[in-house]
């Protein structure tokens, strides 16, 4: 971190400052030039609150020279996090595609949904039993009935459940679910992200609709600073002006993402656009752009869906899909999983 003062600050001001600097275990080398004082600060700046150094009156300005992320940081980890999820392993080398409907509606539905995306080559089972909607009046999931489907769709399939956790309330409800989801809209919620730290499970983490890559990666490490590393980041796209698409999805963010942090990268296509056309060449970009997976929505009777019909594709729209996905993973040297 460097921080650069204004000209002629007062001695005391800078004496107080550099003594709070110093509690915080960090090492301060004082450049003093003929106008203008700088501090590099070094050792690990990352507990400093930059905001509470710009904002004393004789500080003109501060740069973190290191992210604030240490633990989800590819610079102090530079293998990549292999995440292993009832003995699949999602990672560098292999390609999962977690598949199935946005929300659990019914035993038949989710069973049948779960059967054909296996048949497919879906690594994983997706289904939301806590939806998160905009309006209180849409459905709002089957809750605990729809993790008790989603299990009985694992003991028929095999499949390994994803399914997304909306309050630290339910936590005892996710007892027996192989990963545990944060979606967009929680992505800062800071007191969940802290609780997940220490569940042992692994987690997919989706970006916030209007997140940095940095922010996105500091709830990664709200994740880890507890002690979980198995944590999967998803880019499920961000709000922009344009309104073609339900989102924009960010496609450098799948690079940046694995040049910044050693964690697997996984790319929902499904929400990022809305629509179902786009899903294919979304999911080959995502492909191409080195992305260790992809989440998609796939219901039996889109046209009916309780919820994200317009952008879920039918089993056998998948199958087709998934075809491609196949041939393309494996020009990128990924073994399906
Ligand atoms: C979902 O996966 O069903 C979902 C709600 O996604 P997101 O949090 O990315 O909107
Ligand atoms: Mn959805």
């Amino acid at each position: 971190m460097i921080i650069i003062l204004k000209e002629n600050c007062e001695k005391p001001k800078l004496d107080e400052l550099v003594g709070w600097l110093e509690r915080q275990d960090v090492k301060i080398t004082t450049v003093t030039g003929t106008s203008k004082t700088i501090l590099g600060l070094l050792g690990d700046t990352s507990k400093i609150d930059m905001e509470s150094v710009r904002a004393r009156d004789i500080v003109e300005s501060v740069r973190r020279v290191q992210e604030p992320y240490k633990k989800v940081n590819r610079k102090f980890h530079p293998t990549d996090t292999i995440v292993e999820v009832s003995g699949r392993k999602i990672g560098q080398g292999t390609f999962n595609v977690i598949a199935g409907p946005c929300s659990v509606e019914s035993e038949e539905q989710i069973t049948l949904v779960a059967q054909k995306v296996k048949e497919s080559g879906a690594t994983l089972l997706r289904g939301g039993a806590f939806k998160p909607r905009t309006s209180p009046y849409s459905f709002q999931g089957l809750r605990a009935d729809g993790i008790e489907l989603l299990l009985e769709a694992r003991k028929l399939t095999g499949l390994p459940i994803v399914t997304e956790i909306m309050s630290l309330a339910h936590i005892d409800l996710f007892a027996d679910v192989d990963v545990i989801q944060v979606g967009a809209r929680n992505m800062q919620n800071f007191e969940l992200l802290k609780e997940l730290g220490h569940c042992g499970k692994p987690i997919l983490l989706k970006r916030g609709l209007a997140n940095t890559l940095e922010e996105f990666l500091m709830s990664a490490e709200y994740i880890a600073a507890g002690g979980n590393t198995d944590i999967i980041l998803c880019e499920r796209g961000i709000r922009t002006f344009e309104t073609a698409t339900r989102n924009t999805l960010d496609i450098s963010a799948i690079p940046l993402l694995k040049q910044y942090s050693h964690l697997p990268v996984v790319v929902d296509p499904s929400h990022a656009t809305g629509i179902t056309s786009l899903v294919e060449p979304l999911s080959l970009a995502a492909i191409a752009c080195g992305a260790d997976g992809l989440i998609i929505e796939v219901h039996n009777d889109p046209k009916h869906a309780l919820s994200d019909g317009a952008q879920s594709l039918t089993p056998e729209q998948f199958d087709s899909v998934m075809k491609s996905v196949k041939k393309h993973a494996a020009f990128m040297r990924k073994e399906m999983a």
